[in-house]
């Protein structure tokens, strides 16, 4: 029997100590980095479309804000929890400092399967959690965004929400917005397309081609269909792709833009034209040079990691690998490009969207892809040099950097 631990908050401590042990910094960097600083959990009553009162758990979890105001985005999810709150809310605070973000990390969620509410509903859960969460959120404070379960349209109402609270229009209080109130071009497709440029990155660095690559996506949602999008425009050959409903599979190769309008219209990626069903699991260990993670955590685990036969892991998702899969994966040969390196784009163009909003100024999609770019191939080179320097994998180097930044921030503030 596997003793192998899928709580993600257990999973996050185990990757912060790791690297605190090869820093060799001081006991009380990891106690502090452990947990977060602040949590609230709230009840969030709502009235339901037939008169009657639902109450939703909530939770914000703001882990640290060594570097800056914290960051992060807001996930509505039946399977939600506090301590995967609290793990999200500290993979932000890794996410933000490997990349150079002026932020520290935050994660919000509240347990409802956003599909079973109406339009209305949706709307005054939303303005419902803002409301509750609405004293310790602020543009100089802590930021949220969209996670999983939440789009543009949802941050437009928190933002309206909140704007109502402070008497005054606050567009930097939440990124992800709509282009029209304050969103920057470019967010929509950020995580995905960056999730690509990592993708390609990890391509060079193997000696591959990109364009003879094969791809499979785990996950077709913002993150995954971008990701195929990106990927396509790349020059990368997509194979296989599952949703939560089931997967497909072509050998010649799946047009992502038509599969975008198939699931537009369809609500899946099942059936679409010339493509025949595989599972979710045939898809995960599936001969391909590039697997992009791109659903949610513990997806690559002790139990299917030796399976696995992609060359590249590219992660989409947050938390998709357990620390046991890593060390399989490694063992293999397997080129993991973590996620809070991999996914970084969403939250670096959320961070250009609150300058922009902060600055009153608006910046091309050019401008907003060109800078994305940089930051995330300077941080991968980075992270790959000083993973060759230690002899460690991608993640372990990720945390490295980000934990030394976080540090030294806590130690020029006076905090250690
Ligand atoms: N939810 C996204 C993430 O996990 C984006 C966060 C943000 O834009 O603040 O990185």
């Amino acid at each position: 029997m596997s003793t192998e631990s899928l709580n993600p908050l257990v999973i996050a401590q185990k990757q912060i100590k790791k690297a605190c042990d090869i820093l060799g910094v001081e006991e009380s960097v990891y106690e502090l980095l452990k947990e977060p600083m602040r949590v609230l959990e709230v009840s969030i009553p709502v009235q339901m479309d037939d008169g009657s009162i639902k109450v939703f758990k909530g939770y914000r979890s703001q882990h640290n804000d060594a570097l800056g105001p914290t960051k992060g985005g807001i996930r509505f999810h039946p399977d939600v929890t506090l301590d995967e709150v609290k793990a999200l809310s500290m993979w932000m605070t890794f996410k933000c400092g490997v990349v150079g973000l002026p932020y520290g990390g935050a994660k919000g969620g509240v347990v409802v399967n956003p599909k079973e509410l109406s339009n209305d509903e949706l709307q005054r859960l939303s303005r419902g959690y803002i409301r509750a969460i609405a004293s310790i959120i602020g543009p100089e404070k802590d930021i949220p965004a969209p996670d999983v379960g939440t789009n543009a349209q949802i941050m437009a109402w928190m933002v309206d929400e909140y704007n109502k609270i402070v008497g005054y229009n606050s567009p930097a209080v939440i990124t992800g917005k709509p282009l029209i109130y304050g969103g920057s071009k470019g967010r929509v497709a950020a995580t995905g397309y960056g999730v690509a440029l990592m993708a390609r990155e990890a391509v060079k660095r193997l000696n591959m081609d990109f364009k003879d690559c094969t791809v499979a996506i785990q996950g077709f949602g913002n993150v995954g269909s971008h990701a195929g999008l990106s990927l396509k425009r790349l020059g990368a050959k997509i194979i296989a792709v599952c949703d939560v409903y089931g997967g497909i599979y072509n050998e010649k190769g799946i047009d992502a833009e038509k599969l975008v309008e198939h699931v537009n219209k369809t609500g899946t990626v099942c059936n679409f034209e010339g493509t025949t069903p595989i599972t979710n699991e045939e898809l995960l260990t599936m001969k391909v040079d590039i697997l992009v993670l791109a659903a949610l955590e513990n997806q690559i685990t002790s139990a299917n990691a030796n399976e696995v036969k992609a060359k590249i892991i590219c992660e989409g998702a947050n938390g998709p690998t357990t620390p046991e899969a890593d060390k399989i994966l490694s063992e293999k040969g397997v080129f993991v490009v973590p996620d809070i390196l991999a996914n970084s784009g969403g939250v670096i163009v959320s961070y250009f969207e609150w300058v922009q909003n902060l600055m009153n100024y608006c910046w091309t999609e050019k401008e907003v892809e060109e800078r994305q770019e940089i930051m995330m191939v300077n941080a991968f080179n980075s992270i790959y040099d000083l993973a060759q320097q230690y002899k460690v994998d991608m993640r372990t180097a990720a945390y490295m950097i980000s934990i030394k930044r976080v540090y030294e921030a806590m130690k020029v503030r006076g905090w250690l």
